[in-house]
């Protein structure tokens, strides 16, 4: 470090600048300046990635909010210690005094068993409250850290014991602290390592139920949408939706392969029947064979007309009983075919009973957004989180613009594709913890938790951008889909259909002003 004045310094920037012919930016005099100065070169400040991650912290709680303002403002600044302070506010640390004093936990020893007192350095001191704090918070975290490791399980166990303790012996404590925050970080890596594990296994079983499923469009969509939804990040919220859908597949699996067996079952009876049949009408073919020779033969040995009644009188009962058999084989095929008929009528009856069960599920089998049935689920949810938590919740209401002419222009089957890819984008522009459902013919609701008017409005503005960037392809022609949407927050009072209703009026007033535009409610 150089004694020269900061005035100096800089002086001597811009002069060896100029004298090694270098350009004046930015980088350049930060350089020279810290070799002037004769202090280490920082490295640049990653600005764009510190927002980043500064937009992924939640706001839901005003304390929170208020950091993040002090992070966004640091990171303005370009200040390593005030992005320090607000993230230590922001874990529910006070920051660093100006000149941190490290507290030794030997000289808080002795005030341990003194509430009011402080130690030397003005940090508070090791209180029996302290201790007990400390305590609770590893009690709280035990849960996400399984149970089966029993050394681990003693040694919390004794670790919390020995710091509730009346005179809690502080250093004692502190390696005991040491100790088990090394088993922690093990446990810690153990249970992330179970995770990814599981997420694995998890994978492995819906690509092999998807595998069995192929020939059923509807389960296969299922399928891809089960495989995006657990994969990570994983939330609560997502894994809910997971076990809905998964649900839905074993729902109409175990449908079809009943009716599967049933079909399978009535086939089998009457192919037996069949071969039955078969092999008694040959039988009875040869028999009859065999009677004609026989009666052949007699009627040449017959020496007159005596001798050759009773054969007639044979021959014309054989026959009778050949045509009766014929009769009875007719009949029976005749009944037969009547019954594959009656099957026939049977499995369309079933496949038809299936398509009502699939209306059952609650997803829409074209866009894979949720039916009417489940977008009713997912607000009852998001409604008792908004009442237990007093979190804002935004409804989007949104509606194709001009459907029907793009319907008319290049068929049904093409829009039925243009409203998969809306669905598409829009799941794919919006929060995993955000819920995509299909209202009507080519209208979805979106349900935006822990999301106040404004930023619903955004959000809806953000998905109306990416659609003029990702265009719907139908065939080569790139085809341009815009939404008209209203987006109303739910009133405290207000029944979740009550909001979609005032987003459905204010998308109505976004239609009257012209079309491809967000009003809010
Ligand atoms: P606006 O901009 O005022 O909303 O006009 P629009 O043409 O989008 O609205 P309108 O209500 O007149 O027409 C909606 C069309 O959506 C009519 C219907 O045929 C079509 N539609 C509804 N459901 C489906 C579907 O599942 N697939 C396809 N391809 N079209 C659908
Ligand atoms: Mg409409
Ligand atoms: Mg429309």
């Amino acid at each position: 470090m150089t004694d020269k004045k900061p005035f100096e310094i800089a002086r001597e920037t811009l002069k060896q600048l100029t004298v090694r012919k270098l350009a004046p930016t930015p980088a350049n005099y930060q350089a020279i300046y810290c070799e002037v100065a004769g202090i280490p070169i920082d490295p640049p400040f990653p600005v764009e990635r510190l927002r980043d991650i500064s937009q992924s912290l939640p706001t839901k709680t005003p304390g929170q909010q208020r950091q993040r303002g002090l992070l966004d403002s640091a990171i303005g600044q370009l200040s390593w210690t005030g992005v320090k302070n607000a993230l230590m506010a922001y874990g529910g640390f006070s920051p660093p005094a100006p000149d941190p004093v490290s507290v030794d936990a030997r000289s808080a020893v002795a005030t341990v068993s003194d509430p009011t007192a402080h130690s030397s350095s003005g940090s508070p001191a090791l209180t029996p409250e302290f201790f007990e704090q400390i305590a609770r918070l590893i009690e709280y975290a035990l849960p996400a850290l399984g149970h089966d490791d029993a050394r681990f399980n003693e040694q919390t166990q004794s670790l919390l014991k020995a710091m509730r303790q009346p005179n809690a012996d502080a250093v004692a404590v502190k390696l005991m602290l040491g100790n088990f925050g090394h088993r922690l970080s093990f446990a810690a890596e153990d249970q992330a390592e179970i995770k990814q594990t599981l997420l694995k296994l998890l994978h492995l079983i819906i690509e092999n139920i998807g595998q069995l499923s192929l020939d059923d469009q509807w389960l296969k969509g299922q399928i891809d949408a089960v495989m995006t939804a657990c994969s990570p990040p994983l939330t609560l919220r997502r894994l809910d939706d997971v076990e809905r859908r998964l649900k839905d597949v074993i729902f109409k699996q175990t449908e079809a392969k009943g009716h599967a067996l049933a079909a399978q079952e009535e086939m089998r009876q009457m192919l037996a029947t069949f071969v039955e049949r078969l092999s008694q009408m040959a039988e009875s073919t040869g028999a009859f064979q065999g009677k004609m020779e026989e009666n052949a033969r007699l009627i040449e040995q017959a020496k007159s007309l005596t001798d050759i009644a009773p054969v007639l009188k044979d021959l014309v009962g054989a026959t009778r009983n050949m045509a009766h058999d014929s009769l009875t084989a007719r009949d029976e095929l005749r009944g037969m075919r009547e019954k594959a008929q009656t099957t026939e009528a049977e499995i369309a009856k079933l496949h038809r009973e299936l398509d009502r069960v699939s209306a059952q599920a609650r997803h829409d089998p074209l866009t894979g957004a949720l039916n009417r049935q489940g977008l009713d689920e997912a607000l009852e949810r998001e409604l008792s989180k908004v009442r237990r938590q007093d979190t804002p919740l935004c409804m989007a209401l949104l509606d194709i613009d001009n459907f029907k002419a793009l319907n008319d222009k290049l068929g049904h089957a093409t829009g039925d594709a243009a409203l998969t890819h809306l669905a598409t984008v829009a799941r794919e522009a919006m929060r995993p913890q955000d819920t995509l459902a299909r209202y009507g013919g080519e209208e979805f609701v979106l349900l935006l938790p822990d999301t106040a008017l404004e930023s619903g409005i955004e959000a809806m503005t953000r998905l109306q951008r990416e659609l003029t960037r990702r265009f719907f392809l139908a065939g080569t022609e790139k085809v341009l889909i815009t939404f008209s949407a209203g987006v109303a927050q739910l009133g405290s009072n207000e029944t979740g259909h009550d909001a979609i209703r005032r987003a459905d009026q204010a998308m109505y007033l976004a239609k009257r002003a012209g079309k491809n535009r967000v009003l809010g409610a």
